[in-house]
């Protein structure tokens, strides 16, 4: 598409008055290419000039107890250094039609005496106070440049006056605040309104959008405070719309390209594996299990999320529907994120397998387990299974994913602990059940698996609606009956010898316990206590005596495999360990779990080693061992994050992260303030989502938004699944020309 328009806006900057070859070439390299690029290079903030007062008007405030910031805009009277003592600090004395004020800095002395030069005019914002003299004052405060046209309304600026990025770049070739400015402003007069919709025109009125040449203009120069308002809503409505329509095409590619299985309950299977079970289902199971059963009779792709917070008992459900599937003469498949946590569903599976086999000897379900590590002849029995559907249930790790794995008829694919893998890694592993290499969007795949994805980390709505808006949603809300809350408590390391008696004292009713580190060698560099070091060192001290295993990453899986079984057979009182326990292992009496250094583990790391213990009846206790330090720290920061730098966040961070281990229990909880102190871009697998990364929204805060692009997104695609009515087409090119990355699961390509 190459409209008279388009050509215009593809015009090199350098063609913009007083550009030029060499401050072109200076944009270039921060890739600002053509006119329409630096159209759409936005600022990074706006001075609202309507809201600025004199100094005069400030000194009023000031006196009348007012204790906010305030803008004033003011050129530089006078300057000068001063010693102090041994301090030494620099003062600028700025002046406006009504009076005087001055601002004070301690440090970048030197560079802040170099930056104001005499008449110059500034917008000055802060916190006024009062200065030993009575004058109204300012310590380090926030300033920009601004021209003198600009400070008397010229330049066609309005009042309301954008700021943007200076990159060093920019800088070399002498563009300033406001040369930069006035290029903008001359690109902004002269070619926005060559810019072409990018948005359907329904999408626009119904979500009451401004144009989008408008909104451009107003993103930098705008008219009204309101006008810069509904640009900026503008463009972070469009950029969640867009991913929006990706996911919907991927979800509605995924269930008309590929017609999936209609699996039943055909024979008394079921029945009687819940028969064998020591317990009845929870409420929340049964109906989390019927909303997966319509699916899985559905020919529709079945394409499920099912959350539930650790220990609400997702592995049962999960094999219930893997027995649906091995009913209808499917195989089905389990896979986790790490070994020892797939050779425990094997063993526990196994066994229930077994005892199903007593009462139901119409059939023996074989279970195989496939893992990376694996002995070689081992391995390549359990392909030969597989591939034969020898094995009807198959559980493994990333090996499952390897070339050499055949599977002869895939019904099911259940992921635990998804957020370990990547959406193309599901990918990876559906388009091996539809007998495809690579793609989803091949037209000859036949029958596609249904699919179970499980999380224990509940995933938050804003993230639901996006990165797994494709998926639908199922949650155990519900935990099982006989489990008690986890006692969780907060000590300092000097503690840990009270620490040590009390999870030996408590062997004699029978607990268990975990010694949980966050590294297993010592690094020098960060202090960390190492498994290894400290298995020595307190088996020789304070757990003499006592029987204790180590468990630790660089072990060989079955290696850790034994310990762990020795751990669940009372070998051992306790275990030593590193992170490998973090998912999924079950052990019944294990109920103290020690986590030292626990400012160091993230806040769901923290959640879900707690939900390895409080499995039995019996109370169970989390101690989190930190820094005495931190003790106070924590106990004074609960929630607020907003006050502090960078350099100090990370350690209030910590503490709130303690804090929020001490106070909530309930995981959805958890991962919410885990979200606010992380950003979203951190977890869940964003990064590794195949989406396109947010540059104006922001998942945390506009949940309005999304819902509403989501909304609009899922319509269009409806009424338009191939974006091909005359209408669509400004969706459709923008589509292809920005997001040809992300086409690569949907259909449209
Ligand atoms: P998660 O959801 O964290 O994966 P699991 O599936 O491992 O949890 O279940 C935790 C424990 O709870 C297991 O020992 C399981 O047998 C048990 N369990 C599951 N469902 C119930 C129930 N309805 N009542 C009692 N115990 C249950
Ligand atoms: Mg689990």
């Amino acid at each position: 598409m190459s409209s008279k328009e388009e050509q215009i806006l593809n015009t090199p900057v350098q063609y913009i008055k007083s550009v030029g070859p060499k401050r072109a070439e200076s944009f270039r390299k921060i890739g600002i290419r053509s006119i329409k690029d630096l159209l759409f290079y936005f600022p990074a903030r706006h001075l609202d000039r309507t809201t600025t007062l004199t100094s005069a008007k400030a000194y009023g405030y000031l006196m009348n107890g007012y204790e906010g910031e305030l803008t004033i805009i003011a050129r530089v009277d006078d300057k000068e250094r001063k010693r102090f003592g041994r301090k030494e600090f620099m003062k600028v004395q700025f002046r406006d039609s009504t009076g005087f004020f001055e601002c004070v800095w301690f440090q970048g002395i030197k560079y802040f005496y170099d930056f104001f030069h005499e008449e110059d005019t500034f917008a000055v914002s802060g916190k006024p106070s009062l200065s030993k003299y009575g004058s109204l004052q300012f310590v380090h405060p926030d300033f920009d440049r601004i021209s003198d046209d600009e400070s008397r309304g010229f330049l066609n600026t309005g009042k309301i006056i954008p700021f943007y990025r200076l990159p060093k770049e920019l800088k070399a070739t002498n563009i300033g605040d406001f040369s930069l400015r006035r290029i903008i402003n001359s690109a902004v007069e002269n070619f926005a309104d060559q810019i072409e919709e990018t948005l359907n025109e329904i999408v626009i009125q119904e979500n009451s959008l401004p144009p989008l040449k408008e909104a451009v203009k107003n993103i930098h120069f705008p008219l009204s405070k309101e006008s810069l308002e509904s640009a900026k809503y503008r463009f972070k409505f469009e950029e969640l719309f867009f991913l929006e329509i990706l996911i919907a095409l991927r979800k509605k590619n995924y269930q008309n390209v590929l017609s999936g299985n209609s699996l039943k309950v055909r024979t008394n299977l079921i029945s009687d594996f819940l028969k064998i079970l020591p317990f009845d289902l929870t409420k929340a199971q049964l109906r989390v299990l019927s909303e997966i059963r319509k699916d899985m009779e559905s020919p529709v792709p079945m394409n499920r999320l099912l959350q539930g917070d650790v220990g609400s008992g997702k592995t049962i459900v999960a094999l219930i529907a893997m027995l649906i599937a091995v009913d209808n003469g499917y195989q089905a498949v389990l896979m986790a994120p790490t070994e020892i946590l797939a050779d425990q569903h094997a063993k526990n599976i196994s066994k229930m397998m077994n005892k199903l086999f007593e009462i139901h000897k119409e059939k023996k379900i074989k279970v195989s387990l496939l893992l990376g590590g694996q002995k070689k002849s081992l391995k390549e029995k359990n392909l030969e299974q597989i591939e034969l559907q020898e094995a009807d249930i198959i559980i493994g790790t990333h090996a499952l994913f390897e070339e050499k794995v055949k599977f002869k008829n895939l019904g099911l694919i259940i992921v635990d602990e998804q957020h370990r893998f990547g959406v193309a890694q599901r990918a990876r592993l559906i388009s091996k059940g539809t007998g495809l290499p690579g793609k989803l969007d091949e037209n000859e795949a036949s029958k596609a698996p249904d699919v179970i994805v499980m999380s224990a980390t509940p995933i938050p709505r804003t993230l639901s609606m996006t990165v797994y808006g494709d998926l639908d949603s199922s949650v155990i809300d519900e935990m099982p009956k006989s489990r008690k809350p986890v006692k969780t408590v907060l000590r300092g390391e000097s503690k840990l010898p009270e620490i040590y008696k009390f999870i030996i004292d408590k062997i004699q009713s029978g607990y268990q316990s975990f010694i949980v580190y966050p590294l297993v060698e010592e690094s020098e560099k960060l202090e960390l206590k190492a498994a290894e070091s400290y298995f020595t060192e307190l088996t020789n001290s304070f757990l003499k005596n006592i029987k204790v295993g180590l468990i630790h990453g660089r072990m060989p899986w079955d290696e850790k495999e034994e310990k762990m079984f020795l751990f669940l057979n009372k070998k051992y009182d306790i275990l030593i360990s590193t992170t490998v326990i973090e998912v999924g292992i079950d052990i019944p009496d294990a109920n103290i779990m020690v986590i030292n250094d626990a400012h160091r583990f993230g806040l769901s790391q923290l959640h879900q080693l707690r939900g390895r213990i409080g499995r039995g009846t019996k109370q169970a206790y989390c101690i989190l061992v930190t820094k005495d330090k931190y003790i106070s720290l924590s106990e004074q920061h609960e929630n607020e994050i907003e006050f502090y730098s960078p350099a100090q966040l990370e350690s209030y961070k910590a503490s709130i992260r303690l804090q929020a281990m001490i106070k909530h229990n309930d995981g959805f909880k958890i991962s919410e303030i885990d979200l606010k102190l992380r950003g979203p871009g951190n977890i869940f697998g964003v990064e590794q989502s195949g989406f396109p990364e947010l540059k104006y929204a922001d998942l945390v805060t506009d949940t309005e938004i999304i819902s509403k692009a989501k909304d609009a997104a899922f319509k269009l695609i409806e009424a338009d699944p191939e974006l091909e009515f005359e209408d669509s087409r400004p969706v459709r090119t923008k589509l292809t020309e920005n997001y040809s990355e992300s086409f690569k699961y949907t259909k449209i390509a």
